[in-house]
């Protein structure tokens, strides 16, 4: 950790504007609810209990969920930094988003709205999902796959793909979700890092027009792969594709032979058997296998689902996330299925065929709660408000975003282009590792924008320096967690020491490898990773505060900000513009962004060297990836690549 040390990042982004919640939606939440079954009105009040209830909280909720047996003790940490929750428990995750369904009307609603690349529907109610989970269930038995067996999946966004995840961890095997854009080394790394012996893939399919010949980058990982038996191959573009006699199988020719009405009864799972491995984004370095159990994380999903987005029965619920990502996982499958929500399932990208894809996908649809990211917003706001202006977005009530800091201005532009000016935006920060949101607004509380504001229930977030001191309102510091939570990771697959270092870096807390700063409200701004903090004569800055005021600029569409050596200021800001269309690259455009900079956050993070770019190096789920601009800036070598877009 290159910047662990530091004690003080200024806080020089200032933020004054607030919005605070609207009336009828805090009468109306599902936390409010909950509150009162409690005996609080007063939201702080609450969140002060549920500190000092943690598990009381969590049982709560827990037994909204189905158990095959109900567990004894709900939190167990003897063997530090390793922890239980829910122990002695029987639970399959499965069961709580399809098969509990089935005894009410939930059954007969539409848990997906797809949406193909190009522009065709489908559309699967409840009984729809679970009678194909059960089907593929039963094929990938027929196959051989049982409880603790690793399946990898390689697909793009197709109903099947949810069906695949679920049918997987009905069956008590581990899904590793491997994200249809990675090449096929990125692939074999994966499947052997996991020891997959199946691989559920399709046979191409297209992104924003593309031909992607998955079947065929399937084949040149498998090829690398010597824990692979068996492939099964979705005809999502029913072109014929070479099949292995032996290894390969189409999938409909296998549920050919299973009747609709075949039920693999979902395996009764220990609360921490291992539900699935999913391999982070990789913008700091080589992927990392972060486990997920079947119960704790089931109990997260759902929580944070039911009181984030605070879903109701009639909500179209549209994340714009892969599921190939965390935020896929937890809030395009398990979250929302768990809660008996309608989601929408997106194969596309937001510009295509034109700007206004993600515009017309909300119209078509009815959505009512949108889920993207800020990479997603930005991008977008560089086409213009003229975009989102062509459609009625009547239907939205409620606006999220993850995966990055939103800098004020995109969180301005949304709220204001999408949002009618009067919609909640929760910031909700997370990570692959927390398995849910940690710090997000819930409805009841005012908005910030740019900010994630504060913990969720039972959540004791904290910015300290290097020895776990909390640091004073508006100092930088390091974002930790100071007790374990229920999704959270178990260990990093085959890698515990690796696991050791998030507890252990900081004595006793979970420390998460970002920077953050907290206003007097007790706010938290996240400023990014802690290795992407510029340190410039003796102040730390968070490069998402420099971009973020470039990102200001009518001029600018998208910028990232790196610390060069300098002999005096210990390091120096280099900026990277990607200008909006119809704006020059010129010399005078470079003085009038540094002045721009120098006006909205301070001299001292004006740019020394300003460039202008065409495009930025991103992860494959869309952030810019620093480590790589500043390693290439700097003639080093750029280390892991694999989840770099190509
Ligand atoms: P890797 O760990 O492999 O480098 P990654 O951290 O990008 O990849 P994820 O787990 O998908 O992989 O992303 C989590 C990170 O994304 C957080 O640690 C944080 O840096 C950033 N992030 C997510 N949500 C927010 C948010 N709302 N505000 C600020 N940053 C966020
Ligand atoms: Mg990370």
């Amino acid at each position: 950790m290159s910047n662990l040390g530091f004690e003080n990042t200024d806080t020089i982004l200032m933020e004054e504007r607030i919005f605070p919640p609207s009336k009828e939606l805090v009468e109306q939440a599902n936390l409010t609810a909950y509150m009162r079954s409690k005996g609080f009105e007063d939201y702080e009040a609450f969140y002060q209990w549920s500190l000092s209830h943690r598990l009381e909280f969590w049982e709560d909720m827990a037994r909204e969920l189905h158990w095959f047996q109900p567990w004894q003790t709900t939190f167990q940490w003897q063997d530090k930094p390793f922890f239980q929750w829910f122990v002695g428990g029987k639970f399959n995750i499965v069961y709580n988003c399809l098969d509990r369904h089935m005894q009410t009307p939930t059954r007969h609603k539409v848990a997906f709205y797809w949406e193909g690349d190009g522009g065709e529907s489908r559309t699967l109610t409840y009984e729809d999902l679970y009678v194909l989970t059960n089907r593929l269930a039963k094929a990938l038995q027929n196959l051989g796959v049982k409880k603790g067996d690793r399946v990898a999946i390689y697909m793009p966004a197709i109903p099947e793909q949810v069906a695949a995840l679920l049918a997987v961890a009905r069956l008590g095997a581990v899904h590793t979700v491997i994200f249809g854009g990675f090449a096929a080394n990125a692939l074999s790394e994966r499947i052997i890092d996991a020891q997959a012996k199946v691989l559920i893939t399709a046979d191409g399919n297209y992104r924003a027009g593309k031909l992607i010949e998955l079947k065929k980058i399937a084949d040149e990982a498998m090829s690398q792969s010597p824990t692979i038996e068996t492939a099964v191959v979705v005809r999502r573009l029913g072109q014929e594709v070479p099949m292995q006699a032996g290894r390969d199988h189409y999938l409909d020719e296998l549920l050919a032979t299973i009747p609709e009405d075949t039920v693999v009864p979902c395996e009764p799972m220990e609360s921490e058997d291992l539900l699935y491995i999913l391999y982070t984004s990789g913008s700091t370095g080589k992927p990392k296998g972060v486990v997920h159990v079947q119960a704790g994380y089931a109990v997260g999903v759902y929580t944070t689902t039911k009181f984030v987005f605070d879903i109701k029965p009639d909500d179209i619920y549209w994340c714009t996330a892969d599921i190939g990502w965390v935020t896929g996982h937890s809030y395009i499958v398990y979250g929302p299925l768990a809660n008996g929500a309608t989601g929408v399932l997106f194969e596309s990208t937001p510009t295509y065929p034109e700007p206004d894809r993600y515009w017309s996908v909300v119209e078509k649809y009815k959505v009512s709660i949108l889920y993207t990211s800020p990479t997603a917003i930005r991008g977008l706001m560089r086409f213009g408000e003229q975009w989102p202006a062509k459609h009625d977005l009547s239907s939205l009530r409620l606006l999220g975003t993850v995966g990055e800091p939103i800098n004020p201005e995109a969180w301005m532009w949304y709220r204001h282009n999408i949002g009618h000016d009067s919609l909640p935006v929760m910031d909700t920060w997370w990570q692959t590792e927390t398995g849910m949101i940690l710090i997000s607004p819930t409805i009841r509380q005012p908005l910030k924008p740019g900010s994630a504001t504060r913990p969720l229930p039972t959540i004791e977030a904290d910015i300290v320096d290097s020895n776990g001191k909390p640091v004073p309102v508006g100092k930088g510091g390091f974002l930790i967690v100071r007790h374990p939570w229920p999704a959270q990771m178990r260990t990093i697959y085959g890698d515990p020491a690796r696991y050791r270092s998030y507890w252990e870096t900081i004595p006793d807390v979970y420390f998460a490898g970002d920077a953050a700063t907290r206003d007097d409200l007790g706010y938290i701004r996240v400023q990014g990773r802690v290795d992407d903090v510029i340190k410039v004569s003796g102040h730390r800055l968070g490069s998402m505060e420099i971009e973020s005021s470039l990102v200001s600029h009518p001029a600018v569409a998208e910028a990232a900000a790196i610390g060069k050596p300098d002999p005096v200021k210990g390091e120096h800001v280099k900026v990277f513009v990607i200008l909006k269309q119809g704006n020059e690259a010129s010399e005078a455009m470079i003085a009038e962004l540094k002045k721009h900079v120098r006006a909205t956050v301070g001299a001292l993070a004006v740019p020394e060297e300003l460039e202008f770019v065409p495009s930025l190096p991103k992860t494959r789920s869309g952030k810019i990836m620093r480590r790589v601009i500043r390693a290439k800036e700097l003639g080093q070598p750029v280390g892991d690549v694999s989840t770099l877009e190509s």
